[in-house]
């Protein structure tokens, strides 16, 4: 048997005792043994997203290692530290094919529309098991799922040294794309939040301005860019608003990144003209997949990012009530993390 923590309604969870289950043909039978606190989680939790799933495990930025195989899985060693590609696509289809597998007819993803990491194991497809160096902490290789998302960003913005960039929220998520931003050239790098101490956090990560009253940030952004305007916007925060400040701080010809998730019914106006004339571009793009997972785990191991303030805080999977109900009263942790019993 084992423990698995089921969120039974919005906002509880309850410790269960399930069979261990078997992979089947083409699955992985993973031994969780770190998993991250992510803001999707915190949704499932307050009951504002996928509150048709419950009661469900949640969990999706896991590392663990192979505990047994399908009959017929090949290519992975038992007992190997891995991470896990969250996203499940057909693999057949035109937007499987394109890596674009959130646009998959079929999509599932563990811990949002089907169980996930919250447990101490977890059945899982071997093609998305990306072994991992065993030298690598467990909480670090927890932070290669979020990282891929960040990646997938940068890479769908191009990028690329000597760009200006402005990251709006400097929460978990705008930390790594500061940081991100960094390890690729990004200068300078102007990050805004309201809470002063992210912004010192990510000023301490590589960001090069930071910006936490409002009311400076059109003035510090112009400065900042010979009053052109940032050549690349981030907003990692998911308020309408915010999207509409990105854009006026935008340069002409610049490139917004809608990366914060509003709701469903959240609207973004552009001027049809100045789109056309200056050749703006907005591009949305949210969940690492594929070669995104594997670039985010390099740059782990080969200690791009500074992980000190997303690992400091875990809670043992017992406890998981008690890291849900604190998080909003530790801003300082950039990160929970769930630590699994050994
Ligand atoms: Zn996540
Ligand atoms: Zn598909």
């Amino acid at each position: 048997m084992m423990q698995a923590a089921v969120l039974v309604e919005p906002g509880r969870f309850e410790i269960e005792e399930r069979p261990i289950p078997k992979p089947g043909p083409g699955e992985a039978l993973i031994r969780i043994s770190r998993v991250g606190i992510c803001g999707t989680d915190l949704h499932i939790f307050h009951g504002h997203y996928a509150a048709e799933q419950l009661p469900m495990v949640p969990g999706h930025e896991f590392t663990g290692t192979i505990a047994a195989l399908g009959p017929d899985v090949t290519g992975l060693t038992p007992g190997g530290k891995v991470v896990v590609d969250m996203n499940i696509g057909c693999t057949r289809c035109f937007w499987c094919r394109r890596n674009e597998i959130l646009n998959c007819p079929e999509m599932r993803q563990m811990g949002i529309t089907m169980d996930g990491a919250f447990a101490e194991h977890m059945v899982v497809p071997a093609r998305l098991v990306i072994p991992a160096p065993d030298r690598v902490s467990d909480a670090v290789l927890a932070l290669t799922e979020p990282l891929a998302c960040v990646v997938r960003a940068a890479r769908k913005a191009r990028v690329s040294f000597g760009q200006s960039a402005l990251v709006i929220g400097a929460g978990p998520i705008g930390n790594l794309h500061v940081q991100l931003l960094r390890t690729i050239g990004a200068a300078p790098i102007i990050v805004t939040d309201i809470a002063a101490d992210r912004v010192a956090l990510a000023l301490d990560c590589g960001a090069d301005i930071g910006v936490s009253d409002p009311a400076t940030l059109r003035q510090t952004v112009l400065e900042a860019t010979q009053g052109r305007g940032a050549d690349l916007v981030i907003e990692s925060v998911g308020q309408a608003d915010l999207y509409r400040t990105g854009l006026r701080l935008m340069r002409k010809g610049g490139h917004l990144a809608a990366f914060g998730l509003t709701g469903p019914d959240a609207e973004l106006a552009l001027p049809i003209l100045d789109t056309i004339l200056q050749e703006n571009s907005v591009k949305g793009s949210v969940a690492g997949m594929g070669q995104d997972m594997h670039d985010a785990l390099t740059l782990l191991v080969y200690g791009r990012i500074a992980t000190d303030a997303f690992t400091r805080a875990a809670y043992p999977l017992a406890e998981i009530q008690a890291a849900f109900d604190s998080i909003a009263d530790r801003p300082g942790d950039l990160k929970t993390q769930i630590v699994m019993p050994s």
